[in-house]
């Protein structure tokens, strides 16, 4: 069976101070109502991993929280590269996972496929998880070109799939469109996505037929049950609503 996960993508958005708050909320419920359904993460700002990371560590809840970083340089050892951050420092910094392909970063730092891959091939190197992202736009959606972008998102990677590790490898579906803009995908959209999705990494390897597939985009507690009742949808990655600890830990008792 396939691992649920809830993943709070916290962007640039707290500050220290709320950024602890906000894990302590999550530790407190969690301690006396523990999430057994589904794998919870959070991915903080570089800044602030080693303090969260602190935090969850000394935390005495049932299930732990897993941490993610949000970006990972495409340098794999030490060197002159200012202002970059190696996967190496993410995990000496008690990180476990890094998001990569995000639509912000394709598209605010002009992110390709060939600078995607470098990065996960580091991430993955250094022995982190990837929760690799893929979308299409609106336009592409609306022109019929949805199925097309995204499994060509995922074929350009066809290489490092086929000897990726299993377990360290999750897919997030984040339509650009549904991204911060309050408007979700249908279940059937996402559904069908999420199958073309899988379908497409069975082929390329049938081992990844058990690989996680996430939906993103506006996931809010009032819409993440619908979305977890959908056979390929294994669980969320969530923005906005995560920055609440009430409504993230809603989302995750969707799934
Ligand atoms: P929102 O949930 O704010 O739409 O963000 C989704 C996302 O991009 C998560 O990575």
């Amino acid at each position: 069976t396939r691992k649920r996960w809830v993943i709070g993508n916290w962007k640039m958005n707290p500050n220290l101070a709320a950024a602890k708050n906000l894990t302590q909320a999550l530790i407190t419920e969690l301690s006396t109502t523990p999430i057994q359904q589904c794998q919870l993460a959070i991915a903080p700002t570089h800044l602030h991993l080693i303090t969260i990371s602190s935090l969850i560590q000394h935390a005495n809840i049932p299930s732990k929280i897993q941490l993610v970083a949000q970006d990972v340089a495409t340098q794999r050892h030490t060197g002159a590269f200012t202002g970059d951050i190696s996967a190496d420092l993410l995990i000496d910094a008690g990180t476990e996972w890094v998001i990569v392909g995000h639509s912000e970063r394709r598209t605010l730092h002009h992110e390709d496929e060939a600078l995607i891959e470098l990065k996960l091939r580091a991430a993955l190197d250094a022995g982190l998880g990837v929760i690799w992202c893929v979308g299409e736009t609106l336009s592409e959606r609306e022109s019929g070109q949805a199925t097309a972008i995204v499994t060509a998102q995922v074929t350009a990677h066809t290489q490092l799939l086929s000897i990726i590790d299993p377990q360290k490898f999750i897919l997030a579906y984040e339509p650009v469109w549904a991204i911060g803009t309050g408007r979700t995908a249908s279940p059937e959209d996402a559904q069908q996505m999420h199958a073309t999705i899988r379908q497409v990494l069975s082929h390329i390897r049938p081992a990844l037929n058990e690989t996680s597939l996430l939906y993103g985009g506006s996931v809010k507690s009032d819409n993440a049950g619908l979305l977890a009742q959908c056979p390929d949808i294994d669980g969320a990655l969530v923005g906005g609503a995560a920055l609440d600890a009430d409504s993230f830990l809603q989302i995750a008792k969707a799934f």
